[in-house]
């Protein structure tokens, strides 16, 4: 990791401290925090220094999305959001909208996005959401689901229909008709700040929507959710360094039968499954990682091989790490209980397990004749 990331690993470090458990337990990430990582580019690192990031590679990012995600996968899944923003504003945002929009999201300005809907889950192509035409401007109506970050968020990035094509609108969170309604107790995540959000008859201007508002819905959710899946990937490995830590400390403390825990070789077993998970995980997002810093055409599909990968490991490994401490690591707010909760969501967003299967599926059989 470069010396630049290094810095800025040790600054969150020091912020976090031993606060998670607590968080956890609260529902709720302290909002001057986020405005703290936000404002000096970290929750969206890769954005170019230029618009105020830190203009870092995939890979680089990835790490110290790894390190958040060890920490706290609350906190990592706001980065991912807002990073999903950032980048989807990257993709598709006009000169001046980039210059606006990623300028706010480097100077503490907290973004989420909205592309699930109660009849659109998996299904995108489901999507009833519309950000149409309405004089100078676009008039949204619509329900977005599960919104991560939208209790914190000054903006909603909201997908939604536009005749024929798609949009994409940056809403600013306080807009007269935007409704927010907290996700109540959420099984993982659980300070992410989760809403289910209605508009009604959300007014904006022309320059909220970006790019004009007319692409294809499939490129706009692709490209947003191809950064998510980076991003989800990079933050499992976190969850399976931080089961590996929890784990491996536990049995060299721990005795039972007269022996440390890790004296018994079924615990051992349970050991190198867990270092497997890292190795296994972590590699798989480098080689993702490089696919994207090259804009390398199977970038798209090595996100998915990458996060499906992070993720699946990601669950197992907490169910082993609380597996290994058992009634020391079963109770809220505990890293491995957290882990254990936090990385069964990942199977489940982003993509699911199976929605993940079915591209890669279409994948091999793209490559084969
Ligand atoms: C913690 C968390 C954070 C989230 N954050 C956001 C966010 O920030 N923004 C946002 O827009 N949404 C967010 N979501 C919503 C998330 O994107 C959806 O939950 C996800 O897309 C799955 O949709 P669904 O829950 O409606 O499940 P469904 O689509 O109803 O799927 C239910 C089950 O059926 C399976 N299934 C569905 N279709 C198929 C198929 N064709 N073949 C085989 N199996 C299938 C799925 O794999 C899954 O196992 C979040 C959800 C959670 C839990």
């Amino acid at each position: 990791m470069p010396e630049l990331l290094a810095d800025e690993r040790a600054f969150v470090g020091e912020l976090v401290g031993d606060r998670p458990a607590g968080w956890d337990v609260s529902g709720e990430l302290p909002l001057d925090l986020l405005h703290k990582l936000g404002a000096r580019g970290l929750l969206c690192a890769e954005v170019p220094a230029s618009f105020g990031g830190l203009g870092v590679s995939s890979q680089d990012n990835g790490e110290f999305t790894a390190y958040v995600g060890s920490l706290c996968s609350s906190l990592r899944s706001v980065m991912t959001s807002h990073g999903i923003v950032a980048h989807t504003v990257r993709r598709f945002g006009d000169r001046a909208q980039r210059r606006h929009y990623l300028t706010e999201l480097t100077s503490g300005k907290i973004a989420g996005v909205g592309f699930s809907e109660p009849g659109a889950g998996s299904d995108l192509s489901a999507m009833r959401t519309t950000i149409v035409p309405d004089g100078d401007g676009f008039v949204v109506n619509g329900e977005k689901k599960w919104l991560t970050v939208a209790r914190y968020a000054d903006y909603l990035l909201i997908l939604g229909r536009n005749g024929d094509g798609a949009a994409a609108a940056m809403i600013p969170a306080d807009t007269p008709g935007v409704h927010l309604e907290l996700v109540a107790d959420p099984l993982g995540c659980r300070a992410a700040g989760h809403a289910n959000v209605r508009f009604d008859d959300v007014r904006l201007p022309a320059d909220a929507v970006l790019g004009g508002g007319s692409q294809p819905l499939s490129m706009l959710f692709t490209t947003a959710l191809s950064y998510g899946r980076m991003s989800i990937a990079w933050g499992c490995v976190g969850i399976i360094r931080a089961c590996l830590q929890a784990a491996g400390s536990h049995v060299q403390r721990r005795e039972q039968g007269g022996v440390a825990l890790a004296e018994h070789q079924l615990v051992r077993r349970h050991l190198a499954d867990l270092l497997l998970a890292e190795q296994i995980s972590t590699r798989m997002c480098e080689q993702a990682s490089r696919s994207w810093d090259a804009t390398a055409p199977d970038m798209a599909v090595m996100a998915v091989m990458a996060k499906h990968t992070s993720a699946g490991h990601a669950a197992q490994s907490a169910a082993t790490a609380v597996q290994l401490l058992g009634s020391a690591g079963a109770q809220d707010g505990h890293v491995v209980a957290r882990a254990f909760r936090d990385a069964k969501c990942m199977e489940l967003i982003e993509g699911s397990n199976e929605i993940c299967q079915l591209i890669l599926a279409e994948h091999a059989l793209s490559i084969t004749g």
